[in-house]
């Protein structure tokens, strides 16, 4: 793998908050620690004295593990939050928590809520590690007491060329470059957020480069089937749909597979799988493979990623075949956070303990089951509705808050449901309130979709003097809403989106079809 720089700009930004993060901590520890009257007392207050507050999806858990284990490396102590959303109601905690000899430290959120931060922690003291849109505070700043980071700052896209972990994980080399040996998990979190679809690019990339080279990682590039079946059946039957050359044929796709070079059975005669193939072989059979789907003309070569995927191979879990990949990981994260189990997460990617692997494996299964049932109740029956720029669903007593989103994401990217429009997914929440959860595809956005600036913008509209506006990214974003509220937001909503289409927004609400 070529060599690849860091964005110099990006890690200007960085390297000032480690500075800010060693003038207003590290420095005064030490003088605490050099103080005669320290000894045992001042240890004591000092322990735990970094705050890291982090949110509970894949990513924020990956960037709440990256400066939990680069602090470690510090000695410095540490205690790790994870937070649903950094919403106000916590912030008479974090207050209380930002006293003088602690620091704090707020990774995958915060750019959203710069106003609650200069309400709340007027005196600094704190560093926001965040990759989500910036959403200015009402006097129009993007600044806090504290040290703001943020790829938008540096020209750098938060959405697709670096993650909250990715975030962390720059903060945590800048601190000392043996950090390196956490690239790993920056790219599980840019996994988690969906940044690899189509490989990664920009800062990702270069953090992968790091995982890659230190070993961390490997890369494989397979066709999109089975890993754990036998290499003709495979082919044969585990493809996805639109490549059935070999569908019903085995004695067809083993030929294709032996005259590729690679064999289909070891010596013993037992069949080979997808797994057991050395990296050399993968690669002779993707290029096979690829080269057949083009000569048929099944594939316009812009879509080749239709037919296989890029994995990356997490090494320090290597002896955990059910977490090996990155994107299996991710699942298994999200799986603890979205579960109420986010300490199990962070043991997994802190401690690595075969004790915590084996029950946030048996999460995961629990995690799959729940998705599984969420979207076929989606898409069975008259669940969805639809408007003229949005489709929408209701997630009743069958989804909860902590996976709308992802069966959102669910709905999105599978085949049969309309792709020309976001879907907003809403669950029930606290008391009064709906979770609201919007995605996008990447074609609506190209064609000027921007779904955190459309809630913002009709949350502002519904709410003025609301201080937690939601938001996230261009294709992916999410707010809580009043019930009372929820079809007027629907209804602005739409509007809105159909006014970044391009549209007038005066198209009627309510010519409510369903699919
Ligand atoms: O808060 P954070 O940025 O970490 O979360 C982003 C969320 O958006 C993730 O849950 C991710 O799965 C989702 N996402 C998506 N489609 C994209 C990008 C992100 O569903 N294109
Ligand atoms: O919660 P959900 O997965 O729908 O969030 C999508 C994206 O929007 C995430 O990146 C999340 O952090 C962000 N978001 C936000 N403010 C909210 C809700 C979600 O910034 N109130
Ligand atoms: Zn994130």
């Amino acid at each position: 793998m070529e060599q690849i720089k860091h964005n110099p700009k990006l890690m200007e930004i960085i390297g000032e908050s480690v500075l800010y993060f060693t003038k207003n901590y590290i420095e005064k520890r030490k003088t605490y620690l050099n103080q005669d009257k320290s000894g045992e007392e001042s240890r004591e207050k000092l322990l735990g004295s970094v705050q890291v507050y982090s949110h509970y999806d894949t990513d924020g858990l990956s960037a709440g593990s990256i400066i939990a284990k680069a602090l470690d490396r510090e000695e410095i102590g540490f205690q790790v939050t994870i937070l649903k959303q950094l919403e106000e109601q916590y912030f008479d905690k974090i207050r209380e928590n930002n006293r003088e000899e602690k620091f704090l430290i707020f990774t995958d959120f915060g750019s959203g809520q710069l106003n609650l931060f200069n309400e709340y922690l007027p005196n600094g003291n704190f560093i926001i590690l965040d990759h989500h849109e910036i959403i200015k505070t009402n006097d129009g700043i993007t600044n806090v007491k504290g040290f703001h980071v943020n790829p938008y700052l540096a020209e750098v896209n938060g959405s697709k060329e670096v993650s909250g972990a990715g975030m962390a994980y720059l903060f945590a080399l800048s601190l000392n470059p043996k950090n390196i040996d956490l690239s790993y998990l920056a790219i599980i979190g840019a996994t988690g957020d969906i940044q690899n679809s189509g490989g990664f690019t920009g800062e990702n990339k270069a953090i992968l480069n790091d995982a890659v080279t230190n070993n961390l990682i490997e890369l494989e590039t397979v066709p999109i089937m089975s890993r754990s079946k036998s290499l003709s059946y495979s082919l044969a039957y585990t493809l996805p749909f639109t490549i059935k050359v070999f569908r019903n044929d085995l004695r067809n796709a083993t030929d294709f597979i032996e005259k590729a070079g690679i064999k289909t059975t070891t010596d013993l005669g037992e069949y080979r799988t997808l797994a057991d193939l050395s990296p050399l072989e993968k690669k002779k059979l993707t290029s096979s493979l690829v080269q057949l789907a083009l000569q048929l003309g099944l594939f316009d070569p812009s879509e080749i990623e239709k037919i296989i995927n890029e994995n990356y191979l997490l090494r320090p879990y290597e002896d955990y075949p059910d977490i090996y990949d990155a994107k299996d990981f991710s699942k298994m994260l999200n799986a603890c956070g979205r579960l109420n189990q986010s300490s199990l997460g962070l043991a997994v990617c802190i401690i690595k303990s075969k004790e915590s692997i084996v029950r946030a494996l048996e999460l995961m299964k629990k995690y799959s089951e729940s998705l599984k049932s969420g979207i076929e109740w989606v898409q069975s029956g008259n669940n969805i509705v639809q408007l003229d720029s949005i489709m929408y669903f209701y997630g009743n007593d069958v989804i909860n808050e902590n996976i709308i989103g992802v069966i959102s994401s669910m709905v999105i990217f599978s085949e049969n449901i309309g792709k020309n429009k976001p879907i907003i997914g809403y669950a029930n929440s606290q008391e009064g309130y709906y979770k609201v959860s919007a995605r996008c595809k990447k074609t609506m956005i190209d064609k000027g979709v921007n779904l955190s600036e459309a809630i913002r913008n009709v949350m502002r509209e519904l709410m003025p003097n609301r201080k937690e506006l939601g938001g996230g990214h261009s294709a992916a974003a999410g707010a809580k809403i009043p019930v009372n509220k929820m079809n007027l937001f629907l209804e602005l909503l739409n509007k809105k989106i159909n006014l970044q289409l391009g549209g007038d927004g005066k198209k009627r609400f309510g010519l409510d079809k369903f699919v």
